[in-house]
C-alpha cells in the first residue's frame, strides 16, 4: 500500500465548469490510494488564511454536474508578494500537507512555482481555466463549456441578425487569448473572427475589415453579418468597432458583450470527462513522488509538462490558426 499522504488542493484564478469534477476525481482516487484530502477555500487565500476544509466521499458524490468550485476560486494579490508566499509556505507546513495539487490557470502556475522555492512537498498541476491558453494540453477545463455557451449566445444573436438585417459584432471571454473565439467562430460560421492571432497591423486589419463587411453586405443586403471578436484583440471596444462597422457600410451595426456568462454552468461531458481523467493523473504522480508538472491530455495520450513550460503557448496556437484559416468557409 502507498505510504499515507495528506494531500491538499485549491481551484484558483477564474473558475471554469469542471472544476467541481476535478476536485471530484481527485478527492476519490486520493481516498482510494488511502491519503487524507484537504480543499483550502478561495484558491491561494485559503493557504494565507489557513481556511481549509477535509475533504470525504460525501462532500464531492454530487458534484460532478455543477459550475462553480466548492471550494471557492480567487485572485490572491498576496501571492506576489514574498511575505504572502512565505505564509502560505508555512501554512502547508503547519497543515503537514505533503503534496499540493494546482486547479487553474498559467497564473495559479507561476504562483505554484513561487512556492516551491518555499516549500518542498510535491506541487502538481491542473489546467483549470476557460481560456485554453496553456501549454501542454490540448485543452484546459472549462474550455469545452465555455465554446458551447458561447456558441448558443452566438447563434441567438445570429437569429436577430437575421431577422433584422444588422451586423454584430460579439465578444467572447479569452483573456489574451484568442482561442475561444476561434473556436466559437468556427463552430457558428461566424463571417470574421477577430483576435490577436490573425492581426499584424490593427489599422490595416480594421481598414480590411470595413471593406469586408460592407461588400458583403452590398452583395447580399438581407444577409446576417456576425463578427465575432475575442476581448483585447483590439484597442478599440466592440461597441465602437460597432459604430465605425455602422458609419461605414450604412448598416445598423450593434456589440454584445458576452462576460462572465461563459464562465458559468453545468460541465458539458468533454469538460466532465477531462477533469476527471486529470484529477486521476494528478494523484498518481503523487503516487509516483513527482513535483513541479502539470497533468495534461494531448492527442488522446496524459503528458505531464513542467510548470515552467505551461505559459509558452506559441507553438499551440499556430496550430489553432491554422486551423482556423483551413476550415473557415
Ligand atoms: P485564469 O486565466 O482562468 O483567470 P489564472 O490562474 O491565470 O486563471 P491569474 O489571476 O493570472 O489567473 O492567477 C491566479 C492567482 O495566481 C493570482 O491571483 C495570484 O494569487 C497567483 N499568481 C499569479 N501570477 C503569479 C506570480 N507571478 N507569482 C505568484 N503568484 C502568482
Amino acid at each position: 500500500m502507498s505510504k499515507q499522504k495528506r494531500i491538499a488542493m485549491i481551484t484558483s484564478g477564474g473558475d471554469a465548469p469542471g472544476m467541481n469534477s476535478a476536485i471530484r476525481a481527485i478527492t476519490l482516487k486520493a481516498l482510494s490510494c488511502n491519503y487524507q484530502i484537504i480543499g483550502y477555500h478561495g484558491g491561494y487565500n485559503g493557504l494565507i488564511d489557513e481556511n481549509y476544509t477535509e475533504l470525504g466521499a460525501h462532500q464531492v458524490n454530487d458534484i460532478i454536474h455543477r459550475g462553480g468550485t466548492i471550494i471557492k476560486s480567487a485572485r490572491c494579490p498576496a501571492m506576489h508578494t514574498e511575505s504572502g508566499i512565505l505564509q502560505a509556505a508555512n501554512s502547508l507546513r503547519k497543515c503537514h500537507v505533503d503534496a499540493l495539487i494546482v486547479i487553474g490557470g498559467d497564473g495559479s502556475f507561476k504562483g505554484a512555482e513561487a512556492l516551491s522555492a518555499h516549500w518542498s512537498g510535491q506541487i502538481i498541476g491542473i489546467p483549470g481555466t476557460i481560456d485554453n491558453d496553456i501549454n501542454g494540453t490540448d485543452a484546459t477545463i472549462g474550455f469545452y463549456t465555455a465554446i458551447d455557451t458561447a456558441l448558443g449566445c452566438i447563434d441567438k444573436i445570429r437569429d436577430t441578425a437575421q431577422a433584422f438585417e444588422r451586423t454584430f459584432v460579439v465578444e467572447v471571454m479569452g483573456r489574451d487569448c484568442g482561442i475561444i473565439a476561434m473556436e466559437a467562430g468556427l463552430a457558428s460560421g461566424a463571417e470574421q473572427i477577430i483576435c490577436k492571432e490573425l492581426i499584424d497591423d490593427e489599422q490595416q486589419f480594421i481598414a480590411q475589415l470595413k471593406q469586408d463587411v460592407a461588400l458583403s453586405l452590398a452583395q447580399d443586403a438581407a444577409h446576417s453579418y456576425v463578427l465575432v471578436m475575442a476581448e483585447h484583440s483590439l484597442s478599440i471596444s466592440a461597441q465602437e468597432l460597432a459604430e465605425q462597422l455602422s458609419d461605414f457600410t450604412g448598416v445598423d451595426s450593434r456589440s454584445a458583450i458576452l462576460g462572465y456568462v461563459q464562465r458559468g454552468g453545468a460541465p458539458v461531458a468533454g469538460d466532465r470527462i477531462l477533469a476527471t481523467q486529470l484529477g486521476v493523473e494528478a494523484v498518481k504522480q503523487i503516487e509516483l513522488g513527482n513535483t513541479g508538472i502539470m497533468v495534461g491530455i494531448e492527442n488522446a495520450q496524459v503528458t505531464t509538462t513542467a510548470l515552467s513550460d505551461t505559459s509558452d503557448t506559441q507553438a499551440r496556437n499556430v496550430n489553432f490558426v491554422a486551423r482556423l484559416k483551413e476550415y473557415r468557409l
